[in-house]
């Protein structure tokens, strides 16, 4: 190991994807979500990957991550869940689906439909059920689907979805409840409309809690990258990101020195320490300085201390027999992502996706 290296572990993601399609009814479709280049590693290695072990549609947050995942010549349907309107005639260029989740977006991708001179273009209809963050009304259901039915020429509601708001959480059990029971009604009057309509509500948890609820398709991300919000969950799967890099110097510190920018720490003992060639423009926010957060040196926890630089940190290796030039884990198949980002008060999830771009990327096939 002579560099910080994120390693993407193709095997992995195909164990976690089939993992996935074992639970879940033979069929039901499996939207594989790479927003945020893929939670973090690589969009176009994942897909290209789930492509060929079957996946059946691709999941982004805006319009320019499908594009290149259609430069990249991924050919299966993508669902853009957050498009703006300055880019829905990119969008049709390149044969993306949207989510529509307002009257005033609707009518924008009407218009960008007739620009184009499409005829009947595949949207898909997001409800907020409770999350309150994005979608129509369960009330609009009645006005909505006249609205569709005027415009058939233009836009055709291939699907219909929402969004749960607290999925993984068992506290909320009732409140997920209240969100499907909204849901359900939807889909059943978008169903008497649209009889093949796809109706998608459950994310990773979802499928893990309330499986049931499957209807046509569920939306995956995080236990495709190996996290599964549920300590038996993660037992199954195996993490597809390991964040490795290397000690490239150890100081000795004797009582009263400082260590790092504003002296953030002072040591009160004679202390060694190894600086690491990784920084928060890297990822490693702030947030994991100051004996939060942690790595692991010949299996050892060598807590992050002092202050995180932009491009190092510095962890205290007193009790760790090392030396410069040795392999630093920071997340792995040992190395749960999910502690880590536990341990400084945020979750898997904002940890991956910050890897910044800056690592190199590994593939590991
Ligand atoms: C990101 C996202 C998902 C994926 O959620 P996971 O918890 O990673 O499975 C599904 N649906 C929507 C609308 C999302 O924004």
């Amino acid at each position: 190991m002579s560099e910080t290296i994120l390693e993407i572990q193709l095997p992995n993601l195909r164990h976690n994807f089939s993992f996935l399609k074992k639970t879940i009814n033979s069929n039901t479709k499996i939207l594989a979500v790479v927003k945020a280049f893929g939670y973090g590693s690589d969009a176009i290695a994942i897909a290209e990957c789930l492509a060929n072990e079957g996946a059946d549609y691709f999941g982004v947050a805006y319009v320019h991550e499908g594009i290149q995942l259609r430069k990249a010549g991924i050919t299966q349907p993508i669902l853009v869940l957050h498009p703006q309107m300055a880019n829905l005639d990119k969008l049709i260029a390149h044969q993306l689906e949207p989510s529509m989740y307002s009257i005033r977006l609707l009518n924008a991708m009407i218009e960008a439909a007739q620009r184009a001179n499409a005829s009947a273009y595949p949207v898909h209809i997001k409800f907020n059920t409770g999350l309150n963050r994005l979608g129509f009304l369960p009330d609009k259901t009645e006005a909505l689907l006249n609205t569709l039915e005027a415009n058939k020429k233009w836009v055709n509601p291939l699907g219909v979805f929402s969004h749960l708001a607290a999925s993984d959480d068992p506290k909320e059990a009732s409140f997920t409840q209240s969100q499907l029971a909204k849901f359900a009604l939807i889909e059943k009057r978008f169903r008497t409309h649209y009889p093949n309509i796809l109706a998608h509500v459950l994310n990773t948890s979802g499928v893990v809690n309330h499986a049931t609820f499957q209807y046509d398709m569920v939306r995956t991300g995080i236990s495709l990258y190996g996290y599964g919000n549920a300590a038996e969950v993660d037992k199954e799967l195996k993490p597809v990101l390991s964040l490795k890099t290397v000690v490239s110097q150890i100081h000795q510190l004797k009582g009263g020195d400082s260590l790092g920018y504003n002296r953030a720490l002072i040591a009160s003992k004679p202390i060694k320490t190894a600086t690491l060639p990784l920084g928060h423009a890297d990822g490693i926010g702030r947030i994991y300085g100051n004996g939060k957060g942690f790595v692991w040196i010949h299996g050892q926890k060598a807590p992050i201390i002092g202050n995180v630089c932009m491009d190092m940190i510095m962890v205290d290796i007193t009790h760790i027999d090392c030396e410069e030039g040795d392999a630093v884990t920071v997340i792995g198949p040992d190395a749960s992502a999910e502690n880590l980002a536990n341990a400084a008060g945020t979750i898997s999830y904002e940890f991956i996706t910050g890897l910044s771009q800056r690592i190199k990327r590994k593939l590991i096939h």
